[in-house]
């Protein structure tokens, strides 16, 4: 007879472990399988950026409940999340003032810590930001970052406290329905059962939504990251998504953190090497960090 489980999660992104997490408090004996390994996809190689500047309403209202999570996480999950308080600058190109203006207002009526600030008042905040080619940003003194694989591994260590289990190494291969109900899963490390099972696959969630007649439509969209070394006259500076020089960078210790959101690669197959960079990449980011921070081009 195959193992039962009341939920079997797919995935051990931060998705996935923060479901199997939630359910598990809720009292559910849940089965989280991986394919490879805990956070090796998107989750592993994001920027780990905990931020409440979003267009959409519900995207900030989302992460602000978010935020106080990390903020606290210790008390609240259990375990560490590596969350770094930097403050948090959005910077947009003139022309798109109004819409900035339009983000700030709808934030603070959530409850969100923003404000819009003047090139005089980013100085203040970050002196060695170059200025001269916007006018407004928005300043998130509380916003920062986080740890994405700390954050998941909290997540199934706390699950596991509550007798959920993870098998990694564990490949999806089919899910069985019976009556038009899920029943249970197939898998490399055998069959397990549960009446309920939830697709936390990330860039593989349409293939297997494919095993149950669901389309999913999805694509991928790959951002490469790099890292450079900071020198120390430069200093601290804050967590930022510089819409202006179409860039996100943040600190890392002694280090910067920098994605560029232009000529990136779409639709790649997930299973591609997320490692991989595109040569001419590194260049650019050092150009684009040096365009924005004084005193960046003695780093390298
Ligand atoms: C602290 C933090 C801050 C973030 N900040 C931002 C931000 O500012 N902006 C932003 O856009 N995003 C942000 N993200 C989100 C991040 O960029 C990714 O989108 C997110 O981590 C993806 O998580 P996921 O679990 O959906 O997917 P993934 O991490 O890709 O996980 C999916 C998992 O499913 C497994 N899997 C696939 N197929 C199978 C199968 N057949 N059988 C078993 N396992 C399978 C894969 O191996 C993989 O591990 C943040 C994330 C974190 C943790």
């Amino acid at each position: 007879m195959n193992e039962t489980y009341d939920a079997i999660v797919i995935g051990a992104g931060v998705m996935g472990a923060s479901i199997t997490y939630n359910l598990s408090q809720r009292g559910l004996k849940v089965l989280i399988l991986e394919r490879q390994s805990i956070a090796v996809g998107a989750t592993g190689q994001s920027s780990g950026l905990v931020r409440m500047h979003y267009d959409i309403e519900v995207d900030s209202a989302l992460a602000w409940q978010s935020f106080h999570f990390f903020k606290n996480w210790r008390e609240r999950i259990g375990g560490e999340c590596g969350f770094k308080r930097t403050g948090f600058l959005q910077i947009v190109p003139p022309d798109k003032n109004d819409q900035l203006r339009g983000n700030v207002e709808m934030q603070k009526r959530i409850g969100i810590l923003t404000e819009v600030v003047t090139t005089a008042e980013v100085k203040k905040i970050a002196p060695m930001f170059k200025t001269d080619d916007f006018e407004l940003a928005a300043y998130e003194p509380e916003s920062g970052y986080a740890d994405p694989t700390l954050t998941t591994n909290s997540f199934i260590t706390n699950a596991k406290a509550c007798g959920s289990v993870l098998m990694q190494d564990c490949e999806l291969t089919g899910i069985r329905v019976s009556g038009g109900k899920v029943v249970g899963v197939e898998s490399s490390r055998g069959s397990f059962d549960a009446p309920i099972i939830v697709n936390c696959a990330g860039t593989f969630a349409d293939r297997i939504g494919k095993m149950v007649d669901v389309e999913i439509p999805l694509t991928t969209w790959s951002h490469d990251v790099a890292f450079v070394r900071r020198p120390t006259k430069v200093g601290m500076h804050p967590t930022c998504i510089d819409d202006a020089l179409s860039m996100y960078f943040r600190p890392e210790g002694e280090l910067t953190l920098i994605g560029l959101e232009d000529y990136n690669r779409m639709g790649e197959a997930p299973e591609s090497d997320l490692g991989r960079v595109d040569p001419e990449f590194v260049m650019r980011a050092i150009d684009r960090i040096c365009e924005r921070v004084d005193g960046m081009r003695n780093g390298f």
